[in-house]
């Protein structure tokens, strides 16, 4: 039985109550959640990941890319990411490996996760074509979903398809005249084997095969979108919104095999089209938790892309989405190392966490008032400990107040704090 089919006949499963004391609300909100198709689990407690329920009412979720691939061939690498992420606050890990042994890098990972792992199948079919037969474009449909079954087997907890890519959807891609036609690196090479076979998408003509899969692992699908726009300029073309029609039609059916469905989402979004974007995917998929890349709120922040992507990631979590695929300050300029994933997922926690504020997400509000209140005590030590970031927090304090003084060093003597404290009342009491 699945998760989905657990919480339809009204059972709590232990990834269930378990997502729901991280969350610190009742599990019948969670298993409600799920039954609904308005919040997924990712993780099983049984093979060492902590649950996270990613949904409607919860707070934003956010997780990190890793894998090894031709510029990054080196596995302990790789996990030095995945302890940073982690570490950083990660709530779940994407392996997208392409390269080298891919089997042996998602077993560890797996192993060296606590938290969900999610894959993207296609990119190791797509690497073993490649170096078995000279090209991606030689993938068969069999290999597609043996891999498929393969990393299911292995115990990941999510994987994200471009099954709603359909030669409908491509057609209208085509035709759509697009300042960037194609960015996803996953389904871009999918449309291309498309082009060369002459030949229907497989996950898509044999989405019921996928779903067998799917249901039988206790897998999450994650619908993703090759058409997502690539730049501002693309933002809610035909392509994207006929892509997206398609994709909640696949949302639908999953949840009709017992399938827990999520959607992942673009890309390069303007500020003024993301409402739009995440009330269209909710509308036309029933409402499945939204997993968005970024979305980048501009083109032009190459070097300080995790900038812009927690502008448009904030603003899309506030009107809806749920779950935040980080953006590194890398992107757009190459493959981040392990600093520069640690910059991403704090980037994508401060977005989340701006956000859950907005909605007033159970919690959020007050552990911004504690930090308040820490400052208006100048109480460090609760300030520190409070950051999103401690250990950054900390180091910038000692950077600039060495001494430890009471006030910080950016109006020392003028301390705001201090002044108030002793004309108002003592430093102790309360914020009204
Ligand atoms: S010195 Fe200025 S910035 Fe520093 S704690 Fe006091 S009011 Fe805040």
């Amino acid at each position: 039985m699945t998760q989905l089919e657990a919480a339809r006949g009204g059972r709590v499963t232990a990834r269930m109550r378990e997502a729901a004391r991280h969350e610190g609300v009742d599990p019948e909100v969670i298993r409600a959640g799920v039954a609904a198709g308005r919040v997924v689990v990712l993780g099983d407690p049984e093979r060492g990941r902590r649950p996270r329920a990613v949904g409607a009412g919860l707070t934003t979720k956010v997780s990190a890319s890793v894998g090894t691939g031709a510029h990054t061939p080196d596995l302990a690498g790789e996990l030095e990411k995945v302890r940073l992420a982690v570490e950083a606050g990660t709530d779940a890990i994407m392996d997208l490996s392409d390269a080298g042994d891919i089997d042996a890098t998602r077993l560890a990972i797996l192993g060296a996760s606590p938290v969900p792992v999610g894959t993207l199948p296609f990119y190791q079919a797509a690497a073993q074509a490649a170096r078995t037969r000279g090209s991606h474009r030689e993938a068969t449909p069999a290999q597609m979903f043996a891999t498929l079954e393969r990393q299911a087997a292995d115990g990941v907890d999510f994987v994200a398809l471009h099954a709603a890519l359909s030669r409908e959807v491509l057609a209208v891609q085509e035709a759509a005249g697009r300042l960037v036609p194609e960015v996803s690196y996953g389904g871009s090479r999918l449309a291309e084997w498309m082009r060369h076979h002459d030949a229907e998408n497989p996950y898509h003509a044999e989405f019921d095969r996928v779903l067998e899969i799917a249901r039988r692992h206790d897998l999450v699908l994650a619908l993703a979108d090759a058409c997502r726009p690539g730049c501002l300029a693309d933002s809610l073309d035909r392509a994207q919104v006929q892509e997206l029609v398609v994709m909640g039609e696949l949302a639908e059916r999953s949840r009709r095999a017992g399938v827990q469905v999520l959607l992942k989402g673009p890309g390069h979004v303007p500020l003024h089209h993301l409402r739009a974007t995440v009330q269209l995917a909710k509308k036309l998929s029933g409402a499945a938790p939204y997993f968005v890349f970024g979305p980048l709120a501009t083109d032009v922040a190459a070097g300080y892309d995790h900038i812009a992507a927690a502008i448009g990631g904030a603003v899309a979590a506030a009107a809806g989405a749920e779950f935040l695929c980080y953006v590194t300050p890398v992107e757009h300029l190459g493959l981040p190392d392990a600093a520069a994933v640690r910059l991403g997922v704090v980037a994508a926690r401060i977005a989340a966490h701006a956000a859950d504020v907005a909605k007033d997400v159970s919690g959020a509000r007050d552990w911004d008032r504690r930090m308040s209140e820490a400052r208006k005590r100048l109480d460090w030590e609760e300030q520190l400990r409070l950051a999103i970031d401690p250990e950054q927090a900390r180091r910038v304090r000692l950077r600039h107040n060495p001494k430890g003084a009471e006030a910080c060093s950016m109006c020392g003597s003028y301390c705001a704090m201090k002044v108030v404290g002793e004309y108002l009342g003592a430093p102790e009491d309360p914020i009204c």
